[in-house]
């Protein structure tokens, strides 16, 4: 069934369906992408803008069909296991098209993203959800030092006065103490941040330039000076793996994993103390289901701080089991110093920083016992394909063989091959639903 259903009034744009195509050749690769990484996403913008209910929502899966100027088209499927025989009389949401406008028409595909954003903070809204923000942020940088055999912590600060933590967010104000809309999560695992890699190669090609003799303020940012000093990457996501609020400022965390001579791992290393790192884009982690059930963890080096930063925030009785992939066997150590929610002590879990969530609303006594299981995964080479999800999911079945356990959730962050690999081991193994089992894509190997 090919009817396009308009979606909810407010994106009605146009009755006669003639959208306009936009003939670029890379668009069958970002439907693909979208299709394969953001299904939430998808499934989130049925249900903020078209009238399809969540219980019709649960029966189906969706894909985006094709991308116009005006907007896209996600087509709805039964999911197999609801299309015979229960699901018979659902066949109306079987291949149904809904049309989901965007804010303002695109021109080219480098506009996607943009109105995609939009999208996405809008559904977010309309369903309550913490969404990504397109916000700038500045951290001067205080320290730097590896705290396992490949990760590298910057110790970062945010310049300015701060306030009394607000909705768990240390937010900060202005010097006449009015609320400045920037905050720095202090209390959310996994979010993560957007470095702005360019901003240092800027402002260390400014620097050279006034040491050389010509004064900072001559520099002229033409298009020809930029090319020269722009990095190979401009920019790049880490997580933020811990914030508090310490006197009068807001104090961070962010674990780097340096892998060889890479764009990321190069900027973290030059980073000086009394620099500035600048942030141009965040979002929040997918977390929510692991409030319940027992869970099981799958990261790498690059998902390790969200684990790390999971486990200090544990809120659900079951303490989950971890599988930490490492190349190197000196990294299996960044997870030692962790501590459960609740047993985190009054002065922080290590480096007597001061920990703003201690004050949690845990209850200690009945918890005191919680400990997490790490399975250790050592690979000797970069963790990435499909073969590494093949190992994940026999070291996993080894182990639930010798210790019976029924997993509830997943949350993993990999290689995109890895992760993709992953997906359909882990629902066959552990007989769990879409919503149940989040593997994210953390980086991608080439
Ligand atoms: C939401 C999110 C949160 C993240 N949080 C963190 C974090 O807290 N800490 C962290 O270290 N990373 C984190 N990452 C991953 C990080 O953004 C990527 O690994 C990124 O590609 C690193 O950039 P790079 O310049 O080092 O390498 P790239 O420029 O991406 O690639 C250079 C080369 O290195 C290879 N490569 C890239 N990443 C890896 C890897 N992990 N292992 C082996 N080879 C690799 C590539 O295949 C390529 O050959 C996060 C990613 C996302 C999406």
């Amino acid at each position: 069934m090919t009817n396009l259903l308009l979606a909810s009034t407010e994106n009605i744009d146009n009755q006669n369906n003639q959208h306009t195509p936009l003939n670029d050749p890379e668009i069958a690769g970002v439907v693909a992408h979208i299709n394969e990484e953001h299904l939430d996403e998808l499934l989130g913008f049925l249900s903020a803008f078209t009238s399809l209910s969540t219980t019709e929502l649960d029966l189906v899966d969706a894909q985006i069909t094709d991308i116009y100027a005006e907007g896209i088209a996600i087509q709805t499927c039964l999911k197999s296991s609801e299309i015979q025989p229960a699901g018979a009389h659902n066949t109306s949401l079987h291949n149904q098209t809904f049309f989901i406008a965007f804010a303002a028409p695109i021109f080219q595909l480098d506009d996607l993203q943009a109105q995609y954003i939009l999208l996405k903070q809008r559904a977010d809204k309309k369903l309550g959800k913490k969404t990504i923000k397109l916000t700038k942020q500045v951290f001067e940088v205080q320290n730097s030092y590896r705290i396992s055999k490949n990760m590298l912590r910057l110790e970062l600060s945010m310049l300015s006065l701060s306030d009394t933590p607000l909705n768990n967010a240390a937010q900060l104000s202005n010097a006449k103490g009015a609320k400045n809309s920037t905050s720095v999560p202090t209390n959310e695992a996994g979010y993560a941040y957007l470095f702005d890699l360019e901003h240092n190669a800027m402002t260390n090609a400014l620097m050279t330039d006034s040491t050389d003799g010509n004064k900072a303020g001559d520099y002229k940012t033409n298009g020809s000076d930029k090319e020269n000093v722009r990095p190979a990457r401009l920019h790049c996501y880490y997580t933020l793996r811990k914030a508090w609020q310490a006197d009068d400022e807001i104090r961070a965390w962010v674990d780097v994993f340096l892998h060889g001579d890479t764009p990321g791992g190069n900027w973290a290393t030059a980073l000086q103390a009394g620099e500035t790192v600048v942030t141009k884009r965040e979002f929040p982690e997918k977390v929510e289901h692991l409030r319940d059930g027992q869970a099981v963890l799958i990261v790498d080096e690059t998902s390790m701080p969200t684990a790390a930063r999971l486990l200090e925030l544990w809120n659900n009785p079951t303490p989950p089991l971890v599988i930490c992939v490492t190349q190197d066997a000196g990294d299996q150590s960044y997870l030692d110093t962790v501590k459960m929610r609740s047993c985190i002590d009054n002065i922080g879990n290590d480096n007597s920083n001061t920990d703003s969530d201690t004050n949690n609303d845990c209850d200690t006594e009945s918890r005191k016992d919680d400990r997490f299981t790490v399975l250790p995964i050592v690979t000797n080479q970069p963790n990435s394909g499909a073969e590494l999800a093949t190992l994940i999911d026999r070291e996993l079945g080894d182990y639930l063989t010798d210790n019976p356990l029924q997993i509830d959730k997943v949350w993993g962050a990999l290689e995109a091959n890895t992760a993709k690999a992953l997906r359909p081991l882990l629902k066959d193994r552990l007989e769990l639903s879409r919503t149940d089992v989040v593997v994210k894509v953390y980086w991608r190997h080439d």
